[in-house]
């Protein structure tokens, strides 16, 4: 079968012919029909050697859709042969309590493992089999479309998680800010909008990211630039705002951040955009600030994040390609020039 593979840090990944895999004890083969791409891929590609605790090669793609194709021996109680199914992608160590209790994105045993995940450090999507190492790690999706659930298992699961952290501080007359409307940014919008009573203001600094952002149901969408911050100020009558969702996580958005929260504001910090943060007392921080790291989701929340799709409060704007184009895919998506989500459909 074909799998794009990474086979040396900081080089492009290939399209490469591998043996298709046959699953063993307790393990699930899915016939992959969708591979969402994320902006992670691009920061593992773009990583340092050493960096990483991934082993190289392995195969791409860390958000999978598609349909059961074989069960190895005891694989049983989970999706039957031809449902359709999405991946859970954090794979922990399958044995702590956090694993057991479908919190493999906070497994206790992570900085003892060389992976975080399908398609990180594990082989993923991007390829026409994928190997799922236990049927917990698959959620039914029904008749949902491939190109809409693949992206739900990352991007949306991971913008509902950040949301389900802050939904505290988002009651009747609060605000949000959605900073970077891409991938993730866009279903964050979509998922405030469903799932809170806050208004929702959106920054980027890409037009076309704030148009996403107004079909996505954002209020209001302010470009990303000097006058910013005095416009979310202006746009909450001047108190600042209850929580701030950073999809970029780069210098400038993180002083944003700090520049626009009200007094016991949230901020999560979901961008791996390298910017960094002084937390001191007293300091620059506003008084019961409190901050958050999400990382991915649980797997009962994706099952929420896929029953939002199903009902239509979440949709996906996708960019459909074949496998053979994601080389091209990664180099617009690095530029900036992806809007949405870019999905390998196979
Ligand atoms: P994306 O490229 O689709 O979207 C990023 C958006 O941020 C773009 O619209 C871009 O224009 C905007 N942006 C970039 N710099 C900005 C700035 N300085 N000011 C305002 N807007 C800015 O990326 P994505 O796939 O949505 O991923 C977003 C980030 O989240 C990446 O860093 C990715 O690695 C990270 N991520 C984190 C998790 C997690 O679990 N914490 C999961 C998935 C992705
Ligand atoms: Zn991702
Ligand atoms: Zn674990």
């Amino acid at each position: 079968m074909k799998a794009l593979r990474l086979k040396n840090w900081g080089r492009e990944p290939e399209l490469t012919e591998v043996d298709r895999p046959v699953p063993g004890a307790g393990e699930v083969l899915v016939r992959v029909e969708a591979a969402g791409l994320c902006h992670s891929d691009i920061h593992v590609l773009d990583a340092a050697p050493g960096t990483l605790p991934y082993r190289l090669p392995f195969t791409l793609g860390h958000e999978i859709a598609g349909h059961v194709a074989a069960l190895g021996p005891g694989a049983h109680g989970g999706p039957a042969p031809g449902e359709r199914v999405v991946v859970h992608g954090p794979w922990g160590c399958g044995t702590c309590t956090r694993c057991a209790a479908g919190q493999d994105n906070y497994c206790d045993r992570r900085g003892s493992l060389d992976w975080h995940g399908a398609g990180l450090g594990r082989d993923g999507g991007m390829a026409e089999y994928v190997l799922v190492p236990t049927a917990r790690h698959l959620v039914p999706i029904g008749d949902l479309p491939a190109d809409q659930a693949a992206p739900l298992s990352d991007a949306g699961l991971t913008s509902y998680h950040a949301v389900s952290g802050v939904r505290n501080a988002l009651g009747a007359g609060t605000t949000a800010v959605v900073i970077g409307v891409g991938g993730l940014g866009h279903l964050a919008v979509q998922i405030l909008r469903a799932t809170t009573p806050s208004r929702v203001l959106a920054v980027d600094i890409r037009p076309e990211a704030l148009a996403l952002a107004d079909r996505s149901g954002a209020h209001l969408s302010i470009p990303m630039d000097s006058d910013t911050a005095a416009a979310l100020r202006k746009a909450t009558g001047g108190v600042g705002v209850d929580a701030v969702l950073d999809f970029a996580g780069a210098q400038p958005t993180l002083e944003l951040a700090t520049q626009v929260l009200r007094p016991g504001g949230e901020l999560a910090i979901v961008g791996s955009g390298g910017g960094q943060l002084t937390v001191r007392k007293p300091g620059f921080l506003p008084p019961g600030v409190r901050l958050s790291l999400p990382f991915w989701g649980t797997r009962q929340e994706l099952v929420e994040v896929i029953a939002l799709a199903r009902a239509g409060a979440v949709h996906v704007e996708t960019e459909q390609l074949p496998l053979r184009s994601a080389p091209e895919a990664m180099d617009r998506l690095r530029r900036g020039l992806i809007r949405g989500r870019a999905v390998l459909v196979m």
